[in-house]
């Protein structure tokens, strides 16, 4: 299939080239030309599926030939100067965007504002600006004063802007929920039913969430109409490109210990430590910096400059090692993230599958590993009842449980070497068997995942 088979404008097409897109994902293959027909969407994918251009490019086409048929009203701007043509004093002119994108949180959100300009850098007259808590207001009154047609949300801040007359959304087209189901984890319902009610009805909806079931399915029906369900398959929650595993641990030094181990393996681009608190990973941060690592924390009690300074710094390379909490980590997307290291357990396994995301993007492989002591078994059994797959369990040789059900340690290991000895994969570089897989050398990933002690900190 390609993207001029899903009927997109020209000048659409054309930047998707440019960025180097050759063919629509599975979810875009189904939004796409639903969308341009004008339905409501209800889609459950998962971030790195191609959502974000799922519902940005058939707007923008919706854009593009609105623009081509010359049925573009007059912006506020441009009333305002025949205001003053006319030698009125022009009112204020509240921002009228034509689209609203509301997400959970801030870095998702202006990765969605990157991703439009990616996607429209072939179309006059289409701005689209990020409206976000932590941005200073007098910013942001500049960005509304461009009175762009697209608008990149967190729910809270465009609140304020709306009381405060700033936002006008009665010219409003489409409304965009994007992982819905983080909003509402989050606490936001009530904000997002009070931005809908201010929105025509009109419009046309389209919600993307992880899963359409409980509370997001019930907002999800009485936002839109008569919508087209998309339901991309079980491999969103599977992460099949992911490969994933297990170590078991005793205690804190030990953790401590395997994560270091683990964080010197050659095979490893960049990667995302999770840990449970915004405290753990400033410390580990600060470890991990002592031990050599050009490491960094990301959570949510750092002002916005530092988190996109921190974010930028991951993306080009100069940070190797991004220590992070979930709400902080959600919806990030850098390519070169080829590990994920679950330092602590997250409390949902919903979250287990976004923070695992954070690698394989695009259809690249990745690989999560996580570090749990031995009484969290039950939390890992959670986790695979979700992603219905089970999780292989893995030691290496010299940092072993001491647990004494623990499965054995893969021969050919040595203690912080961290290579695979004899044949397969590329001198220096790990390799692992596919989750399940029968194990060549006959180690197996069996291991006892229940009881036994604890570190006594919370996963
Ligand atoms: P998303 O799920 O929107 O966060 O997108 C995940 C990643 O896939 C982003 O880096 C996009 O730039 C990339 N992407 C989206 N659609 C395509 C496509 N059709 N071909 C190649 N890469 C894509």
């Amino acid at each position: 299939m390609t993207f001029e088979s899903l009927g997109l404008h020209p000048q659409i097409i054309k930047a998707l080239t440019d960025a180097g897109y050759t063919e629509p994902t599975p979810v875009q293959a189904q939004a796409v030309p639903a969308a341009i027909a004008g339905r409501d969407l209800l889609v459950s994918s998962q971030t790195g599926s191609g959502k974000t251009a799922a519902f940005m490019l058939p707007s923008l086409h919706k854009f593009a030939s609105a623009a081509a048929e010359g049925s573009a009203g007059k912006t506020p701007n441009q009333q305002a100067q025949a205001a003053r043509a006319r030698g009125e004093r022009p009112r204020f002119a509240p921002a009228q965007p034509k689209m609203l994108v509301l997400t959970p949180t801030r870095e998702l959100a202006l990765q969605v504002t990157t991703a439009t300009d990616k996607y429209s850098t072939q179309m006059r007259r289409v701005k689209a600006v990020s409206i976000l808590g932590g941005m200073p207001y007098p910013k942001q009154m500049q960005l509304l004063a461009r009175n762009p047609e697209i608008l990149v949300a967190t729910p809270g801040r465009l609140i304020d802007h709306m009381e405060s007359g700033k936002i006008d959304f009665s010219q409003l087209e489409i409304l965009v929920l994007d992982e819905a189901d983080r909003m509402l984890d989050m606490g936001f319902i009530e904000d997002i039913e009070l931005i809908v009610s201010r929105t025509p009805e009109t419009r046309q909806t389209m919600l993307f969430s992880a899963t359409l079931d409980g509370m997001v399915g019930n907002i999800a029906r009485r936002i839109t109409k008569d919508p087209q369900l998309i339901q991309i398959s079980g491999s969103s929650t599977r992460h099949e490109n992911i490969q994933q595993r297990v170590h078991f641990v005793d205690d804190l030094l030990h953790k401590n210990r395997l994560l270091d181990h683990l964080l010197r393996d050659v095979a490893i681009d960049q990667a995302v430590v999770f840990t449970a608190t915004k405290r753990d990973a400033d410390t580990i941060a600060d470890r991990l910096n002592i031990a050599g690592f050009a490491a960094a924390a990301l959570h949510g009690d750092m002002h916005q400059g530092a988190r996109n300074r921190t974010l930028n710094a991951m993306r080009n390379g100069q940070v190797r090692v991004l220590v992070a909490t979930d709400v902080a980590a959600r919806g990030i997307d850098v390519p070169g993230i080829t590990h994920v290291f679950n330092f602590d357990l997250p409390k949902f396994a919903e979250d287990y599958v976004h923070r695992i995301g954070r690698t394989g993007r695009a259809g690249r492989k990745g690989i999560a590993v996580s570090l749990v002591n031995h009484a969290e078994g039950v939390h890992v059994k959670r986790i695979e009842r979700f992603t219905k797959q089970s999780i292989p369990v893995d030691v290496i040789e010299g940092y072993e449980p001491r647990k004494s059900a623990a499965p054995r340690a893969r021969p050919g290991w040595k203690p912080g070497d961290g290579r695979k000895q004899g044949s397969g994969g590329k001198p220096g570089q790990r390799t692992f068997a596919k989750p399940g897989a029968p194990r060549k050398d006959g180690g197996g990933y069996r291991g006892n995942r229940e009881g036994g002690r604890s570190d006594g900190r919370r996963g």
